[in-house]
């Protein structure tokens, strides 16, 4: 049995397409990622699948049951929203308490979650604060775990993490992560960020522009984008456009790229991970091996990033700090680019 199933969902608003014939089926205990730009669609599903909006066309099932045309509150679904929605003149427990007071649990059980789900938003002491006096990301942390307090069967959260610090984001990530795991809930789990998508997800979906392009594990989404819009939008990317000469692609007029593989003869653009590209300051003359000039470094702790020139095209290049500091590059030094023929993509 699948916990949540979409079947050619569509939904427009005054003639402006925000979603477009979406089918997905989401596993039970699944940790689902819808990750895309602003403006995908993103939000518009959530909604569909909590029940706020109805489909122009398609079905939405969840635990194998046709709740296309439920209503919100009869469906088992808590949601997080992106704008908080908390309740402006309860304070912070009585916001988190709410779900399970009109589910009538029993008080201690009700005194027992709060203290569960505060302390996991780390929101201890702010118990008998109002919502107003709250920052952004504390009110975030709030709308968390009101949603989680109900322990519902789909957990539907709309970008939860994007007001809180940079730290504190870490630490939710594993914590959203470990709880979800732990209490086996079925969650579908909005952002633009890739790097959460990557590290949370047990399966992710790529949109754009309404349309999902690509259904699959971070490991398998990373190595196998199906387009360059994939490729470029999870993890960083060096993407050519390229033109066939001789059978070998060709990103300009010199730069040869060749290849061993056949069925990339096809290809509009190939795509070099910047940790695939390796840099030597002599050339070991093999194919694949570009002389260039570092134009730009920058140092971000573990890993050192390069902006290396070759023939008027940028390539980014990366290296662990380590391996990068037996190099010994400097800025405006000539460097040798190469790559496996088997880190290219598609
Ligand atoms: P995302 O969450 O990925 O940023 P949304 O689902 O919010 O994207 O929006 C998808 C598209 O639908 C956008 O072009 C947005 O402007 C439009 N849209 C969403 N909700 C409404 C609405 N209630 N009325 C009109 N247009 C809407
Ligand atoms: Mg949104």
């Amino acid at each position: 049995m699948k916990a949540v199933v979409l079947k050619n969902v569509e939904k427009s608003f005054n003639g402006t397409m925000a979603c477009a014939d979406i089918s997905l089926s989401i596993n039970r205990g699944e940790f689902f990622t819808f990750l895309g730009p602003s403006g995908c669609g993103k939000t518009t599903i959530l909604r569909l699948i909590a029940g706020f909006i109805r489909p122009d066309k398609g079905k939405i099932f969840l635990k194998d049951k046709d709740i296309t045309h439920l209503a919100p509150e009869k469906r088992k679904v808590g949601m997080v929203f992106q704008n908080y929605a908390l309740f402006p003149f309860m304070s912070v427990s009585e916001n988190i308490a709410y779900g399970l007071k009109i589910q009538k649990r029993p008080e201690k059980e009700i005194q027992e979650k709060l203290e569960t789900y505060i302390a996991m938003v780390g929101m201890d002491g702010f118990e008998d604060r109002n919502i107003a006096e709250l920052s952004g990301g504390e009110q975030q942390r709030v709308a968390l775990a009101r949603s989680l307090a109900i322990e519902p069967a789909v957990l539907l959260l709309d970008e939860p993490l994007s007001n809180l610090d940079a730290r504190l984001r870490d630490r939710m990530r594993l914590e959203i992560k470990s709880l979800q795991k732990r209490l086996g809930i079925t969650t579908i789990f909005v952002t633009h960020d890739q790097t959460e998508a990557l590290t949370m997800s047990d399966r992710i979906a790529v949109f754009n522009k309404g349309r999902c392009i690509q259904t699959g594990t971070p490991e398998d989404i990373y190595a196998n984008p199906v387009n360059s819009f994939v490729a470029k939008f999870i993890g960083d990317t060096n993407l050519f456009a390229v033109d066939m000469k001789n059978g070998n692609p060709c990103v300009c007029n010199d730069l040869l790229v060749r290849l061993n593989r056949p069925v990339l003869a096809q290809s509009k653009f190939i795509s070099i991970r910047p940790q695939d590209i390796i840099l030597s300051k002599k050339s070991d003359k093999k194919s694949n091996t570009f002389k260039g000039r570092v134009e730009d470094i920058q140092l971000n702790g573990t890993w050192i990033e390069y902006c290396i020139k070759v023939k008027g095209i940028d390539f980014k290049a990366t290296a662990l700090n380590t391996t990068a500091n037996k190099l010994n590059i400097t800025i405006f030094d000539d460097i040798y680019v190469s790559f496996e023929t088997n880190s290219l993509k598609i």
